[in-house]
C-alpha cells in the first residue's frame, strides 16, 4: 500500500509558486484548507485502495485529501494547462499514484480509465472506484446531466459498475438535486437524479472557504446508482417528460402536458392523465416517481403508434406555426359556429 506523501509546499504555496491566480472566465475557486478537503473525499465513503477520478483538480488540494487515504490510484482531468506542471511534481511524489490528464471532463470517455478487472456487476455492491470533484457551477450541472444519462445505459466509468461520484454545486443546486415532493425545490433536477441515482447532500461549504470567494455558498452532493431506476425508460423520453412536465412548475399538469404533443394530438394529453389516474389540477411538484413513471410509459406507448411526436418540439418554429394554426383553424370554428 503506498505510503502518506512525504512534505511538500502547501497548496496556497503551490498557487502562489506557479503564480496560479484564478481565472474568472473559468469560475475558478479554489479550496486551500485542508480540512475542508479531507471532510469532501471523507464524503465519498471508504476509499483506501480504490481508484478515483477526480475531475478539475486545479491546485491539487482535494487531490493530496484523496492520496492520503492510500488510494491505488487517482487520475486527474483538468482543463488549464497552467495547473498540470504542478499535478506532475504531485504524482512524482506519490510513486507515480496520479495520472494527470489535460482535457475536457465534458467530452472526456472514461470507458477504459481503470484495470478491466475492476468490472463488477450492475446488481453487486458498487466497485471501489469513485469520481470526486470540484467542479465550477456551469459545468456542474450540465456534467451531472451527462454522467446520469451514462448510468441509465451502463456505458462511460458505469460499465465498471454502480460508481459513486461525490461532487460540488451551487447550494441552491444541491438542494433541488435532493428535495422531495410537495417543496418549493422539487424540480427536474431533482425527479432525474432522484431516478437512477441515491441523492444525499452531505455538507455546505460557505462561500467564504474559497479563494476567490463566489457570491454563493456550496452543497457537497453524493450520488450512488440505483440497481434499478425507478423509472425505466429510455434518459431521452425520461428527460423530455420531465423537461415539460416541470418547465410550467405552477401551472396545473395538463398545461405542461400539452407542450408533448402537436396541437391536433392535444387530447392525448387529457387521455393520459385519466389513463393515469392523475387529477388534472395537480402540480408537478406534487408528482411522485411512480406517477411520473405513469406518465413517461403512456407517452412512451403514444410514441410508438405516433411515430412523429417524439421528435415534436413546441418551440420550434415548425411547432410554433402548427399552435398558431391550430388556434386560427379554431377561432373560425368558433366564428362560423
Ligand atoms: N479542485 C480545485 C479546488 O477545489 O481547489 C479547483 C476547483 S475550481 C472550482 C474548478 C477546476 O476545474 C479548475 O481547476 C478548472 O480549471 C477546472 N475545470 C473547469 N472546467 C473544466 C472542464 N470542463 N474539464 C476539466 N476541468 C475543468
Amino acid at each position: 500500500m503506498a505510503g502518506r506523501l512525504s512534505p511538500m509546499p502547501t497548496v496556497a504555496e503551490i498557487v502562489k509558486l506557479y503564480r496560479l491566480s484564478a481565472k474568472r472566465q473559468l469560475s475558478q475557486n479554489f479550496l486551500l484548507d485542508m480540512n475542508i478537503n479531507r471532510k469532501l473525499v471523507k464524503a465519498a465513503g471508504r476509499i483506501t485502495n480504490g481508484h478515483v477520478c477526480e475531475v478539475g483538480p486545479g491546485p491539487g488540494g482535494i487531490t493530496r485529501a484523496i492520496l492520503d487515504k492510500h488510494v491505488e490510484h487517482v487520475v486527474v482531468i483538468e482543463k488549464d494547462s497552467r495547473f498540470i506542471p504542478s499535478l506532475q511534481s504531485l504524482s512524482r511524489e506519490s510513486n507515480n499514484r496520479v495520472r494527470v490528464i489535460l482535457g475536457d471532463v465534458l467530452y472526456f470517455d472514461m470507458s477504459r480509465l481503470f484495470p478491466e478487472e475492476l468490472i463488477s456487476s450492475w446488481e453487486e455492491d458498487p466497485p471501489n472506484i469513485h469520481i470526486i470533484g470540484n467542479l465550477p457551477f456551469n459545468v456542474a450541472t450540465p456534467l451531472i446531466i451527462r454522467y446520469l444519462e451514462s448510468i441509465s445505459k451502463q456505458t462511460s466509468v458505469w460499465r465498471y459498475g454502480r460508481v459513486r461520484m461525490t461532487l460540488t454545486f451551487q447550494k441552491e443546486v444541491a438542494d433541488r438535486m435532493v428535495s422531495p415532493i410537495l417543496t418549493n425545490e422539487r424540480c427536474r433536477l431533482s425527479a432525474m437524479c432522484q431516478n437512477w441515482c441515491h441523492v444525499t447532500r452531505k455538507f455546505e461549504i460557505p462561500g467564504s472557504a474559497f479563494v476567490p470567494k463566489p457570491k454563493v455558498d456550496v452543497g457537497v452532493v453524493h450520488f450512488l446508482p440505483r440497481i434499478k431506476p425507478m423509472i425505466p425508460l429510455p434518459f431521452k423520453l425520461v428527460e423530455k417528460v420531465c423537461k415539460h412536465v416541470f418547465h410550467h412548475r405552477n401551472k396545473k399538469l395538463l398545461f405542461g402536458m400539452k407542450t408533448l404533443f402537436p396541437p391536433d394530438l392535444h387530447y392525448l394529453a387529457e387521455e393520459s392523465l385519466r389513463i393515469t389516474d392523475i387529477p388534472e389540477d395537480t402540480r408537478s411538484y406534487m408528482l411522485t416517481l411512480s406517477e411520473l413513471g405513469r406518465l413517461c410509459s403512456v407517452y412512451s406507448d403514444i410514441c410508438e403508434e405516433y411515430a412523429h411526436v417524439f421528435a415534436y418540439d413546441y418551440r420550434s418554429q415548425e411547432g410554433q406555426k402548427l399552435i398558431r394554426d391550430d388556434r386560427y383553424r379554431r377561432r373560425q370554428q368558433r366564428e362560423g359556429q
